[in-house]
């Protein structure tokens, strides 16, 4: 039987910390920021993992052998395309971070509009490779867990993050911001003061944050299960909403996204 010499034990690599990159494709970096606001707890996160690439932090390793990869932002450019096919290959795990990355986000507005909508933002828009619509990285590429979001939260990544490394399966909201607002004694905004508020059929995760401050939510969380958006889109119309007022409430952060889309387009055309 061959034993290792001690000079050799000596000389074992120590094991290897998981490789974790976070990566910005059209985006505001919001997201990114989610990551840097858990302060103290990223410091003991860093001492557990190795950040290879993560722009706004300061590594910009290469994109290869990664254990989990999270994406900020939508798919707007050829360049983020390939960018994501090839992270996909080198990526244990594909996290999607925010509204944009998850469904689109804001920039795909542009995809409800006629027109070259780029020409009158960029004086030359000829200079960047516009893909014709702004679409969520799963319109490309398998994703793991997608974590909605305009910001994220940092405990929903921490979150992720600690799940995925144990081996656990994440953590999956089904509830909706309604259910919240009751849970934490907030009271309805919409019955109370008549404002719309998109509650009732977007996912919890945000702790209720806008109905706190006596504001209605404008679903940067996405749908939520079984969203009843034709009932909540007439309450809105009852409030007094005009038709085009009612489809924008649905064809905001989350234009993309199958139910608020069907909703938002079905009072466009009313
Ligand atoms: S989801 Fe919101 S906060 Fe995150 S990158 Fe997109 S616009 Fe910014
Ligand atoms: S209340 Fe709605 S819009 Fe406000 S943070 Fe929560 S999900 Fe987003």
């Amino acid at each position: 039987m061959i034993k290792p010499t001690p000079s050799r034990q000596q000389s074992l690599p120590p094991p290897r910390k998981p490789r974790i990159a976070v990566l910005k494709l059209a985006s505001c970096d919001g997201c990114q920021l989610a990551f840097l606001g858990l302060g103290n707890r990223l410091l003991e996160l860093a001492a557990m993992v190795e950040f290879v690439h993560f722009a706004e932090m300061g590594p910009l390793g290469s994109l290869t052998d990664l254990d989990i990869t999270f994406i900020e932002g939508s798919l707007s450019t050829q360049e983020d395309l390939e960018t994501v096919r090839s992270v996909r290959k080198e990526s244990r795990y594909l996290v999607t971070i925010g509204a944009c990355a998850t469904s689109g986000g804001i920039q795909a507005l542009r995809n409800l509009t006629s027109g070259d909508p780029l020409a009158s933002v960029y004086p030359s828009p000829d200079f960047i490779d516009f893909l014709a619509h702004s679409t969520p990285v799963s319109s490309e590429v398998p994703v793991d867990l997608e974590l909605w979001g305009c910001p994220v939260t940092g405990d929903q990544v921490l979150g992720a993050l600690r799940t995925i490394l144990l081996g656990a399966p994440p953590p999956v909201e089904h509830d909706k911001v309604c259910l919240e607002c009751k849970r934490r004694g907030i009271s309805c905004v919409t019955v109370t003061k008549g404002v719309p508020c998109l509650g009732p059929v977007t996912l919890t995760g945000c702790g209720a944050l806008c109905p706190s401050f006596g504001r209605g939510c404008y679903g940067c969380f996405g749908p939520s299960e079984n969203p009843e958006t034709a009932s909540l889109a007439r309450t809105f119309s009852g409030l007094g909403l005009t038709p085009d007022e009612v489809a924008r409430r649905f064809l905001f952060i989350n234009s993309n996204a199958g139910p608020f889309r069907e909703e938002g387009e079905r009072w466009q055309e009313g």
